[in-house]
């Protein structure tokens, strides 16, 4: 079975650029072409036409003597030929000299014949000869009085200038000059070379200029197509790097941006897929975990109030069932942290004002940002409707965001909060003037127990990323070393109500 050939884009419109091409350069070749040869027949024609009113200036003189041979009944026509041609010809071959291969002739309307015919080498065989009356010349008795045109005659092809002559008011006559129409084509033939030349360098020209944009098509597509590649094997380049690295036309420079776009949040989609898969594994094992220890430890905690309020007398004994206490409140607390990674948390499902919990968050926070010399810059929108959500562990996610800003800025900078309505939802920015997230641990940082601090725990990123996700929301950052990171949250809104 024959095998199609593929469908080339880049060669069909090449095609279709050359033949039009060439109907246009065609087209300019062949009006440049008439052009030049109107110009040229018009020069000949009117060196023709010179010739002829110099002989003519001749011949008036001699009118008079002419018309008397013509009209002598004592000679015979043939004669009478020879007697005129004996006293033009010397006349005619004179002026013939003027314009090299062209001929020059007298004919007697009254003898009908040629009765001056030079060069005579070339046209002596013409003399006495009448003309047919499909001949141009005769036609210059009926029509007009001049003829400039290209035409068959007696000599062949040729292009030809004549006009009647005027004898007392009458036509006696008319003169011709021609040249063949080799010598006319023979003076186009380096006007033709020229413009053929013209039109091989456009051509060329135009090809090779297709050629480079055809190629650079190509070449952008396949640039392209090995971005797509290197996203589909996990490891994206960028093609917003790949505009510069490989000099991709300004064209296509929307079209890389918006894949590296789209690659940044394959990339980040991929990563939250495989957080969401690990927290997953973990949420069950920290769910049975926490559901083993939390019975035992509620016994404990239980048998310790007892004996506190069973051994009243003993101070010693009070004291140490209030550390049994303590301590299990503490692993309590601990357990309940541990829910919130596992998503496994009780009475997450009130609606919380956005405003209020930012509010208290701050409130909390204040005295440490002074501290740390941090400037705060807080922008929240009018009536934000509320979220849906656990308001302590949502606290919980402003305080850990807050702390890693102040983190990042030792030695103070500018933290700028904002909460807006957008995108059917409410969205959170934090954004600090700190030393911004390394490229190389930027996919990490959302994975539990990640951190690049001595004393960090890598829990508050992967609690907030398993809280907000659980919400339906997304959380995601933009960093550029040394300038600063901006986290951001989406939280979605259920209840169309708006916060008062
Ligand atoms: P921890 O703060 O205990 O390290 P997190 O989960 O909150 O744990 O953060 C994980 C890591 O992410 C941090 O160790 C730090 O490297 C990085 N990080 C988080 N927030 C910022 C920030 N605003 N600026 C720079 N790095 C940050």
């Amino acid at each position: 079975m024959r095998s199609k050939s593929p469908y080339s884009l880049t060669r069909r419109l090449g095609l279709v650029f050359v033949i039009t091409l060439l109907l246009i350069v065609a087209q300019l070749g062949y009006v440049k072409y008439a052009r030049i040869s109107d110009r040229i027949l018009e020069d000949e024609l009117n060196t023709l036409q010179n010739i002829v009113y110099r002989f003519e200036a001749d011949l008036s003189g001699l009118l008079d003597v002419i018309h008397k041979i013509e009209t002598d009944e004592s000679l015979d026509r043939e004669d009478r030929v020879l007697a005129i041609n004996t006293l033009l010809q010397p006349v005619a071959e004179l002026h013939v000299a003027e314009a090299p291969s062209s001929a020059l002739g007298y004919y007697s309307r009254h003898l009908e014949a040629v009765v001056a015919a030079s060069p005579w080498d070339e046209m002596g065989d013409t003399l006495g000869v009448t003309l047919e009356p499909d001949h141009p010349s005769e036609q210059l008795y009926s029509g007009g009085p001049i003829q400039r045109h290209i035409s068959e005659v007696l000599r062949g092809h040729v292009a030809r200038y004549a006009r009647l002559v005027y004898w007392q008011g009458h036509p006696v006559g008319h003169t011709w000059a021609s040249i063949p129409i080799e010598v006319y084509y023979s003076k186009l033939t380096p006007a033709i070379t020229r413009i053929s030349l013209v039109l091989l360098i456009a051509i060329a020209s135009f090809t090779l200029l297709l050629r480079f944009v055809l190629k650079e098509i190509t070449r952008s597509t396949e640039t392209l197509g090995e971005e797509m590649d290197s996203l589909a094997s996990g490891s994206p380049t960028y093609a917003h790097q790949a505009t510069t690295d490989h000099g991709v036309p300004v064209e296509f420079h929307p079209l890389f941006r918006r894949f590296a776009q789209m690659s940044k949040r394959v990339q980040r989609l991929t990563n939250e897929l495989a957080q969401s898969t690990r927290l997953a594994a973990f949420g069950e094992l920290a769910t049975v975990i926490v559901h083993d220890i939390k019975n035992p430890l509620a016994a404990i905690t239980a048998t310790a109030q007892l004996g506190k309020i069973t051994a009243p007398e003993s101070a010693k004994c009070q004291e140490r069932f209030e550390h049994i206490i303590e301590a299990s409140e503490e692993l309590d607390n601990y357990l309940k942290k541990l829910l919130v990674i596992a998503k496994d948390r009780e009475g997450c499902g009130e609606p919380v004002s956005i405003a209020s919990v930012i509010k208290n968050t701050l409130y909390l926070w204040e005295p440490m940002l002074d501290r740390n010399d941090v400037r705060l810059e807080v922008s929240i929108a009018d009536a934000l409707p509320p979220v849906t959500a656990d308001r302590a562990a949502l606290q919980q996610v402003f305080l850990n965001l807050l702390k890693n800003a102040v983190e990042a800025m030792p030695s103070g900078g500018k933290i700028v909060l904002a909460a807006a309505q957008r995108r059917d939802g409410v969205q959170i920015s934090i954004l600090d003037t700190g030393h911004g997230i390394p490229e190389d641990i930027q996919p990490s940082i959302f994975e539990k127990f990640f951190t690049t601090k001595d004393q960090g725990t890598g829990v508050g990123l992967a609690a907030a990323h398993a809280f907000v996700s659980e919400l339906g929301g997304e959380i995601w950052f933009e960093s550029t070393s040394g300038e600063g990171t901006t986290f951001y949250l989406q939280l979605p809104v259920r209840s169309s109500s708006v916060e008062g």
